[in-house]
């Protein structure tokens, strides 16, 4: 069945990064979330974000007004009936996650995959809430999506190998590189990452080093092109506990427990960029 027409659930930050790039491909998209603001927000980012390729000379005014004539919005997700490939960005929260699977799994036609962009959830179980487990995938792109270049394809215990040769395609087509993964709590990405965030913070708590100082240590020792506390605050430290917590559930080793600096930080409301303060203030 060839994919036209997809659906995407969740206009937030990666929602509306994945409908960027599905556009952009050629893709026609239907974008859903639970209020009107929240889609008029994902596409005012599409827009700003398109601009940006515009001015970079990576595509033209033309191909900017094409990627935005093939988005709609819609609330109501039985609007997703058409679609031929649906993949959800919705809140990090299994329940949440599970009731729109449920629902999809309804919606949409049999043969249709149902993806998810979740960063931690396991894909097996998402595919138990459903009657095509062997249709259930996840295909986690990474953030801002229009320049990120990996998409970790995470295969589900009931995934199928034609379900993973059509993602591993479509991520192709979107010019994203696939990594093939199985189904273990974090996948590859997070379950490396967090930890070494999570140790940084350990340093910070422990008086070790300055935020800044372990920053630096990893800019200018290993090259990455952020240091990791920086990081973790742009990812939100939320979000960092939250992925803790499945690598500590998931995997049983004291290795992977939540450092306290970063618990007592969520729980001052101190979220990172986006609260305005995290390991720095914005
Ligand atoms: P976000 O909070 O920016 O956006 C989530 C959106 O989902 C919101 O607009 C919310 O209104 C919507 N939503 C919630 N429940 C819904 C429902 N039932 N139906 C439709 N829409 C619903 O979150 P985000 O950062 O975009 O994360 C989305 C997913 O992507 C999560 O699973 C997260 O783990 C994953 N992810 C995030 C990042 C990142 O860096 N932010 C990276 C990779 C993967």
């Amino acid at each position: 069945m060839p994919i036209e027409r997809v659906g995407v659930i969740g206009a937030g930050t990666m929602g509306n990064g994945i409908a960027h790039v599905f556009a952009r491909s050629g893709y026609r998209v239907t974008l859903c979330d639970v209020e009107q603001r929240f889609l008029d927000r994902g596409l005012e980012t599409i827009g700003k974000n398109l601009d940006r390729e515009l001015a970079k000379g990576k595509i033209t005014a033309g191909d900017k007004a094409a990627a935005l004539k093939r988005i709609v919005t819609v609330l109501e997700r039985a609007e997703l009936a058409t679609c031929d490939f649906v993949i959800e960005a919705a809140t990090e929260k299994f329940e949440i996650k599970a009731e729109i699977f449920r629902d999809l799994d309804q919606i949409c036609r049999p043969e249709v995959i149902l993806a998810s962009n979740t960063s931690s959830i396991s894909i097996t179980r998402l595919a138990a809430v459903t009657r095509r487990p062997a249709k259930i995938i996840g295909m986690h792109f990474f953030n801002p999506v229009p320049v990120m270049k990996l998409a970790e394809v995470i295969r589900g215990l009931a995934t199928s190998q034609e379900t993973y040769a059509t993602v591993r395609d479509l991520a192709l087509q979107l010019d994203k590189t696939p990594i093939e993964v199985n189904d273990a709590p974090g996948f590859v990405s997070n379950r490396v990452l967090m930890p070494l965030l999570n140790e940084a913070m350990y340093a910070v708590m422990e008086g070790v080093a300055t935020p800044e100082a372990v920053d630096e240590v990893f800019k200018l020792g290993m090259a990455h092109p952020m240091g990791p506390l920086t990081l973790a605050d742009f990812i939100g430290l939320d979000v960092c506990l939250d992925i803790m917590r499945v690598l500590q559930d998931g995997l049983g080793d004291p290795k992977y427990r939540p450092c306290p600096l970063l618990i007592k930080m969520v729980d001052a409301g101190w979220l990172g960029k986006k609260s305005g303060r995290g390991f720095y203030k914005y």
